[in-house]
């Protein structure tokens, strides 16, 4: 990198894609990522890691010392070599076991503990560092982790609609789920991510807002690396 003549290639990078859950952030991520050629970090999957860790150890997730505890012997790392980048909790490739309703409710109590987000903030920080073309997605990264981004996008969607994504998605991998559980779930997931006192959800002032309600996924991922083509272009 470097020299007078940067082409749109060489140019670093950051878009950062920030929202509530449901709004379909972790796959419009990865697919901008994809098309951009950019490296894609999955925020929430750091969270979870350490949330796995604590459910393995029967923490108390009401303990916030004993929370931290955990943290700082959670090593969590990608492996940047895999498509997307697998997540590894002390060397072990913990992807597959992120997703389930004990380890997700326990990610949101975790997240609220403001020494683990200082560690995982600083972590993604380091990781912006080295991967200077990055699609990172999470909660805080356009208010907080990243505050320079040259991109920032906010997705929004009804929490209607947001339960409805849920549900499909949980029947598409084949689990049972009753729709009403599912939105309370989400609601209440809302209600401690922006009520926390540090990273809260928060609308960053020069982020870009899109509400996916009546949105295809192709057309939210279409619009951001629009977006983000035309930034390069204004840049060079
Ligand atoms: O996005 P995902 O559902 O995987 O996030 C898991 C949990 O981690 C959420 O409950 C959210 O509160 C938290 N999180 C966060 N900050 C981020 C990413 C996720 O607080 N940057």
């Amino acid at each position: 990198m470097g020299g007078q003549n940067l082409s749109p290639i060489d140019l670093p990078m950051v878009i950062t894609i920030d929202g509530p859950a449901g709004t379909g952030k972790s796959s419009v991520a990865r697919h901008v990522a994809d098309r951009l050629r950019f490296d894609f970090l999955d925020t929430g999957a750091m969270y979870r890691a350490i949330a796995l860790a604590a459910v393995r150890r029967q923490s108390d997730l009401d303990d916030p010392r004993e929370l931290e505890f955990v943290a700082r012997h959670a090593r969590i790392e990608f492996d940047w070599s895999a498509h997307p980048p697998a997540v590894l909790l002390n060397d072990e490739p913990v992807g597959h076991l992120l997703r389930s309703a004990e380890v997700t409710a326990a990610a949101s109590q975790i997240a609220v503990v403001a020494a683990i987000r200082r560690q995982l903030v600083d972590q993604q920080r380091k990781i912006g560092q080295n991967r200077c073309r990055l699609v990172t997605e999470g909660r805080d990264q356009g208010s907080v982790v990243f505050p320079d981004a040259q991109l920032k996008i906010y997705l929004d969607a009804d929490p209607a609609e947001r339960g409805r994504r849920r549900v499909a998605q949980l029947r598409a991998r084949g689990e049972v789920v009753d729709p009403a559980e599912i939105l309370r779930q989400i609601v209440e997931r809302d209600q401690r991510d922006s009520g926390r006192s540090t990273g809260p959800l928060a609308v960053a002032s020069d982020a870009k807002v899109i509400d996916t309600t009546h949105l295809t996924q192709q057309q939210v991922i279409d619009s951001i690396v629009q977006m983000a083509r035309e930034q390069l272009r204004g840049v060079t």
